[in-house]
């Protein structure tokens, strides 16, 4: 089933859906069904399956010199979203990106996952490469999202790369896309970049999955200015647990959110790793309740392969 059928018929229930990484290289779908098993007693309609393109680090050669070599850190997402559909019968969706990619092999993915009727796909840019500073698109990729939802909405239509198919077996993908309550971090402002995310919507995106946040009030506002510049799609919450110390700088340095002091105050007075994992359980129980009380269409925890944690908040929550 399409995402959106789930979001649009939740009969006023909050749904939950999960999050998962493809294990690191070396690694199995071992790792995946132990980060889910515990976690399907939810009925999670769908989950969603990350994708990580490849990076580059400097190696060290037995001549002394240093080379760069491109690492693959995790498998691609096809064959474990099959998995996953074939093991829980739920469906699966893989984050499809921009960066790495000519509109070809996007083309040639898209077709894969048709094929095994994988039909709804989360459709990102990605980010810049850790050498490369910013982002940098394949020539012959796509440079923003945008262009690649456009590319998706093709299919969609029976519109292949190659003009000489002109009746092309038309695709039926769902299709949702990246939100921010506290704005990306290249955006000039909020307004700027909710125009940017629109045009995504305006261009056949059918739902919005945003950046995890701590503070409720950012999902709410975000919520209300989309409604009023005509963003009528639904926009379900990411939900992250902060359970450890290092992340009080860690995460806004990476995902560029912030932290609210109560929070902070929480886990800076915890002096066990234990209390600290409560603190963060605890906060996102409360934050959790909150947004289902509100009306979230449904909660989507990011696992980052931390079954037990998101297993305790599921269950106070649902
Ligand atoms: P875009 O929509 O292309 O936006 C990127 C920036 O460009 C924004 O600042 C936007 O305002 C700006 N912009 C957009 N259009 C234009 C335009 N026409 N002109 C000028 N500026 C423009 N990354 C991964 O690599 N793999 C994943 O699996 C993954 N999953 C994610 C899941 C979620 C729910 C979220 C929120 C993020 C995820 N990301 C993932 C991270 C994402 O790829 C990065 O945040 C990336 O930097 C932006 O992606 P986007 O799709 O929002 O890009």
């Amino acid at each position: 089933m399409r995402v959106t059928e789930y979001l649009e018929n939740t009969n006023g229930q909050t749904l939950v859906s999960f999050e998962v990484l493809p294990p690191l290289k070396g690694g199995s779908m071992k790792a995946i069904f132990d980060t889910l098993d515990p976690l399907m007693e939810f009925k999670p309609p769908f989950i969603d399956v990350t994708y990580h393109r490849e990076d580059f680090v400097y190696k060290k050669m037995p001549s002394g010199y240093f080379e760069k070599v491109a690492i693959r850190k995790r498998p691609g997402t096809v064959g474990i979203c099959a998995a996953i559909m074939h093991r829980y019968g739920v469906d699966a969706v893989p984050h499809l990106i921009c960066g790495g990619f000519s509109k070809e092999e996007t083309e040639n993915a898209l077709i894969d996952l048709n094929f095994l009727n994988i039909n709804n796909v989360l459709a990102l840019r990605g980010d810049a490469r850790g050498l490369d500073g910013k982002f940098v698109p394949e020539p012959d990729g796509h440079a923003f999202a945008l262009d690649l939802v456009k590319q998706i909405v093709g299919m969609n239509q029976g519109k292949y790369l190659d003009d000489d198919i002109e009746k092309g077996a038309k695709t039926e993908f769902c299709i949702g896309i990246a939100g921010y309550p506290e704005k990306h971090f290249e955006a000039p402002n909020l307004s700027i970049d909710l125009a940017h995310m629109k045009a995504k919507v305006d261009a056949g995106a059918n739902y919005i999955v945003t950046q995890m946040f701590f503070d409720n009030q950012h999902y709410f506002n975000f919520v209300d200015e989309c409604r009023k510049i005509g963003i009528n799609a639904p926009i379900v919450p990411g939900l992250k647990p902060l359970t450890k110390l290092h992340q009080l700088s860690s995460i806004p340095r990476n995902f560029y959110i912030d932290l609210p002091g109560d929070l902070v105050n929480e886990m800076q007075k915890a002096t066990t790793p234990q209390a600290r994992t409560q603190v963060g359980i605890e906060w996102l129980i409360m934050q959790s309740k909150e947004l289902k009380a509100n009306g979230a269409p449904c909660l989507h925890y990011y696992t980052m392969g931390d079954a037990e944690t998101i297993r305790q908040v599921a269950e106070a929550v649902f």
